[in-house]
C-alpha cells in the first residue's frame, strides 16, 4: 500500500486511481494534462514521525511518504549536503547556502526522481525504460535501470556535450541521438515507448519521478526552516515544482511553520517559464537584470550553454509558475555570461564543481539583490543541481589558461 489517494489532472482536474493512468489525463491532446499525484495526508501523517527520526541517509528514509510500494532500487540519491556559504554570501551580499545536489549518485538532482520512477518500473513489471533528455536524466534514468537491472533507451538531442553522451552507454543504456531539440527527442520517445510498451520517465508526464523530487523539498524544510529564499534553474520546471510541493506538504504536515520563497532563475536563451510567469502576474517586478528585452534565442529555445535547462517547450511551466505565485517568489532570466561567472564564483568561494545550468541559480539570486527583490542579508538556499564534471568544454570559458612550464622549471611566474 502506498499513501497515493488518486491521481488529479493539472487541467481539468479529474481525478483518477493509481491504477486507471500511468500517464496523462485522456481527455486531452498530447501531454497537455499531466497529473498530480494526490496523498492521503492522514496517512502521511501516521508515519510522520518515524521517517523524521534520525538522520536522513537518502530519499528513501522518506520512503513512507513516496508512491513507492516496498522494494525500493538503491544507489544513494538524496540525503545530500546542505553547505554554509559565507564566501559567496559575501560576494552576493545575502546569508547564502548551497545545497549540493552535485553528489548524487550520476551527478545530478535527477537521480531523486529517477530512484522512484524505476523503482515504479520495476513494481509494475516493466522490464525496459525510456526517456528524453538533456543529459542529466538519461544519466541517471540509466543508472537507476542497471541497479535495477532493467534495460534502458535514452533519446537526446545529438549535440549534447560529450560526457552526457557517455555516461548513460557506461551504464549500459543505447542512446539514441535525435538530429533536432529537446522538444524532437522529447515527441519521439513518447511515440516509441508507447509503440514498444517501455516505461516512460520523460519529464512531466510521467507522474511519479517528480515525486522523488518532493524529498529535496523535505530535506530543505528540516534543514533550512529559516530560510527566506530557494533559488532553482529552471528547464522544464519540474524540479522547482517538486521542491516546492515538498515544502508545502511539510508545513501542512506541521514540520515547519513556514516555506521559504522560490526564485525560478532562467537563462537568456530558454525564458518560456519566465515569460508566462510575468505574463500571468500583473504585478510582478519580474524583468531582465539589466532591465533589457529578453535575447531573441528565447524564440527558438536553442540557445544557451546552459544545456539542462535549455528547455523551448517546458512540460511542467503551470505547476512552476504556480509554485512560483504560491510562494510569493519571483522569477529572473540571466545571460550566459553571467552564468559562467557565477559557474566560477561558485568554484572559487565554495569549492562546488557545478554545471552552467545550477550556476544560473547563483547569478539568479546575484541579479535578484541587484533589483531589490532580494533584500540584503536574508537567508538564501541555491540548488547547485548538477556537477560540472561532465561538461568541462563549458567551464573551461570560464576559467584561466594553464600555465605551461617545461621540466626545469622554465616559465613559472616570479609573482606566484
Ligand atoms: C534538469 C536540470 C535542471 C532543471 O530542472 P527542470 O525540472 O527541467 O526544471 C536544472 N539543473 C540541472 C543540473 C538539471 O539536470
Ligand atoms: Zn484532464
Amino acid at each position: 500500500m502506498t499513501p497515493v489517494e488518486a491521481l488529479a489532472c493539472e487541467r481539468c482536474g479529474r481525478r483518477y486511481a493509481p491504477a486507471d493512468v500511468e500517464y496523462t489525463c485522456p481527455e486531452h491532446d498530447g501531454v497537455a494534462g499531466i497529473l498530480d499525484v494526490r496523498y492521503d495526508y492522514d496517512a502521511l501523517s501516521d508515519v510522520l514521525a518515524g521517517v523524521l527520526d534520525g538522520p536522513t541517509e537518502d530519499l528513501w528514509t522518506y520512503e513512507p511518504l513516496l508512491p513507492v510500494d516496498g522494494d525500493p532500487v538503491r544507489l544513494g540519491a538524496g540525503g545530500t549536503d546542505l553547505l554554509d556559504a559565507p564566501a559567496l554570501g559575501d560576494a552576493l551580499g545575502v546569508d547564502a547556502l548551497v545545497k549540493n545536489e552535485t553528489t548524487n549518485p550520476t551527478g545530478s538532482n535527477k537521480d531523486r526522481g529517477s530512484a522512484v520512477a524505476v523503482s515504479r518500473a520495476r513494481q509494475q513489471g516493466h522490464d525496459t525504460v525510456a526517456c528524453a533528455s538533456t543529459g542529466n536524466a538519461a544519466a541517471s534514468l540509466a543508472g537507476y535501470a542497471a541497479r535495477a537491472g532493467l534495460d534502458c533507451r535514452i533519446f537526446v538531442p545529438a549535440d549534447l556535450p560529450e560526457a552526457k553522451a557517455v555516461q548513460p552507454r557506461l551504464y549500459g543504456a543505447t542512446v539514441l541521438g535525435v538530429d533536432g531539440t529537446y522538444a524532437d527527442a522529447y515527441e519521439l520517445c513518447r511515440e516509441v515507448s508507447a509503440e514498444r510498451g517501455w516505461y516512460n520517465r520523460n519529464a512531466a508526464m510521467n507522474p511519479y519521478a517528480v515525486e522523488g523530487k518532493r524529498t529535496l523539498g523535505f530535506e530543505l524544510a528540516e534543514e533550512a526552516p529559516d530560510a527566506d529564499w530557494v533559488a532553482m534553474p529552471m528547464g522544464n520546471g519540474c524540479s522547482l515544482a517538486g521542491v516546492w510541493k515538498g515544502l508545502r506538504e511539510f508545513e501542512r504536515l506541521g514540520v515547519v511553520d513556514d516555506t521559504p520563497r522560490l526564485l525560478g532563475v532562467q537563462a537568456e536563451g530558454a525564458t518560456a517559464i519566465y515569460d508566462r510567469f510575468v505574463a500571468e502576474s500583473d504585478d510582478s517586478d519580474a524583468a531582465a537584470p539589466d532591465g533589457g528585452a529578453v535575447a531573441d534565442g528565447a524564440l527558438d529555445g536553442e540557445d544557451t550553454t546552459a544545456d539542462s535547462i535549455d528547455v523551448g517547450v517546458p512540460h511542467n511551466a503551470g505547476k512552476a509558475c504556480r509554485a512560483l505565485a504560491e510562494s510569493g517568489g519571483d522569477a529572473v532570466v540571466v545571460s550566459d555570461e553571467a552564468i559562467l561567472d557565477a559557474q566560477r564564483l561558485l568554484g572559487e568561494c565554495e569549492g562546488v564543481f557545478a554545471e552552467p545550468a545550477s550556476a544560473a541559480a547563483v547569478a539568479g539570486v546575484r541579479a535578484a539583490v541587484e533589483r531589490g527583490t532580494v533584500a540584503p542579508g536574508e537567508r538564501v538556499v541555491t540548488v547547485a543541481t548538477g556537477t560540472g564534471l561532465k561538461d568541462s568544454a563549458s567551464a573551461r570559458e570560464a576559467v584561466d589558461d594553464v600555465i605551461s612550464v617545461d621540466a626545469a622549471g622554465q616559465g613559472l611566474p616570479e609573482d606566484l
